[in-house]
């Protein structure tokens, strides 16, 4: 296990000496202790980052295109270790925590192929006088910020595109999940990535170590995941030297269910909504707006399903709900679900935190919860589910747009007319349309809203990591 900074190639404890803890979400264990970097390792690390990134932004496409699919090929090689430090650290089941090394590597493979394929134009200027060539080289040092939801996914699909493009970057991992990150910046340079091109950071002082991070004239862009709280202070911080962001923040996620949906599958992809990774991901449908000629049997046939889910620590195989990462999620999540029961809400299914060690919350679904109940406008980042019975579509679409969040929706109809046209009025980046999964490497994700900025994957994702420059020519 490395519990070391990662900066210019080399492992080092931090300046001042700090270190973090991980513990075990399911236990309450200590997993390791790992050194926490200072504001002047992330000075340092910005350094090394500019040194190397000058040489890679000189290396050709294609060889960078190389470099990232043994990138990709190398993660899936430790896919099971990897998946079992995930486990660890952040608790999901063993199930989860290898689909995300899948999804995590697929960045790797996708942007070696979009490595290529950076397009510019050239185009006559109307007047005549000149021809306007524009290109997109790259924008130089990337400082990223991730969170503890996906340990791997979180820091691969930032670091695959921002490399495809030449650029460097220095990460500063959520500190709950250090360990994950640690071991894939090692396996990245086994894979071929020059040292000091990926530098990861852990830290105890994440303000101190940012604002050192962002002072550094060669950090040139700040790419982050997290809530929208913390995005907020980043930008201001950003600010002062005008940084490009990019910005994949909170959500709020409303799935819709019509009255002529298959309800069963509309159950399996609430299912996947809902509870993949132990509910806790930004995408997670958070309010269920079922018509009221269906909200009875949808309520039943989910309550069901979730109902059969185990929980427990993410190493049982038969566990598909993990813990909660601490005990502050599992008092908001007791918050909320008592406050809306409060406002007349019924318990179709659990309701309460189990208890420990690790912090556990029961599969709830939550019946008859009115729009605009706080449930309804919290992220609630645990397993309960709150189902709104609706009538009217109009009225469904303005309760699902009321929020300053706009990540991702779900609509499930057997119209697909009807379903393209709701998609198509509600204010989320995302849509998923008979389905409960939409997260691909090969698509736009991001967000609307104070969702966020920016988009990453698809043949969008590698432009937020490159200038442009137009260069008037005339021959
Ligand atoms: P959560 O509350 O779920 O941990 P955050 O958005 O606070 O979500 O955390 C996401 C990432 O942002 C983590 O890596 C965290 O350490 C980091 N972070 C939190 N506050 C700051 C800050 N003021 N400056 C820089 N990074 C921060």
């Amino acid at each position: 296990m490395r519990t070391q900074l990662l900066i210019g190639g080399q492992w080092s404890d931090g300046a001042d000496g700090d270190t973090l803890d991980v513990l075990n979400p399911a236990t309450g264990e200590l997993v390791a202790s790992v050194a926490a970097g200072s504001s002047a390792d992330a000075s340092r690390a910005v350094g090394v980052a500019a040194d190397a990134q000058k040489a890679w932004a000189a290396t050709p496409p294609r060889q960078r295109a190389e470099v990232l699919r043994n990138c990709w090929s190398v993660l899936l090689d430790h896919q099971e270790e990897l998946a079992q430090l995930i486990t660890a650290e952040h608790g999901k089941p063993l199930v989860d925590a290898r689909g995300e090394i899948s999804y995590a590597a697929e960045f790797f493979r996708w942007n070696s192929e979009e490595a290529v394929r950076i397009e510019g134009s050239i185009r006559t200027a109307p007047g005549g006088a000149n021809r306007i060539i524009v290109h997109h080289p790259p924008i130089g040092v990337v400082v990223m910020i991730t969170p503890w939801n996906f340990p791997a996914a979180m820091i691969t699909r930032k670091v695959a595109p921002a490399l495809a493009a030449g650029n460097a970057v220095v990460i500063k991992p959520a500190p709950d999940t250090p360990l994950t990150a640690l071991r894939v910046g090692e396996l990245l340079e086994e894979a071929g990535v020059p040292a000091g091109l990926v530098n990861i950071v852990p830290t105890n002082d994440a303000a101190g170590w940012f604002e050192a991070a962002v002072a550094q004239p060669a950090t040139r862009m700040v790419s982050f995941t997290g809530s929208t709280q913390t995005g907020r202070a980043l930008l201001k911080v950003a600010s002062g030297r005008v940084l490009r962001t990019a910005m994949e923040l909170g959500g709020n996620a409303p799935f819709i269910v019509f009255d002529d949906a298959d309800l069963d599958a509309a159950v399996e992809g609430a299912m996947v909504a809902k509870m993949r990774h132990s509910a806790e991901t930004c995408t997670a449908a958070n309010r269920f707006f079922v018509h009221s000629r269906v909200a009875d049997e949808f309520t039943k046939k989910l309550s069901a399903a979730m109902g059969a889910v185990k929980v427990g620590a993410g190493t049982d195989p038969d566990v598909s709900c993990g813990p909660m990462i601490n005990e502050a999620a599992i008092e908001k999540i007791s918050s909320l679900v008592d406050s809306a029961v409060g406002a007349g809400a019924t318990v179709a299914l659990g309701g309460a935190k189990v208890d420990g060690p690790g912090h556990f919350f029961e599969p709830t679904v939550l019946g008859g919860v009115k729009a605009g109940d706080p449930i309804t406008s919290e992220e609630i980042f645990g397993p309960v589910a709150p189902v709104i019975p609706f009538i009217d579509t109009d009225e469904m679409i303005a309760h699902a747009n009321d929020t300053e969040m706009g990540l991702a929706a779900y609509v499930y109809t057997a119209d697909i007319g009807r379903g393209l046209s709701v998609s198509e009025r509600l204010e989320y980046g995302m849509v998923g349309l008979n389905r409960g999964a939409m997260s691909d490497p090969a698509a736009p994700f991001g967000g609307m809203k104070q969702s966020g900025i920016g988009r990453e994957g698809g043949s969008e994702g590698i432009y937020e990591f490159c200038e442009t420059q137009y260069i008037a020519a005339g021959w």
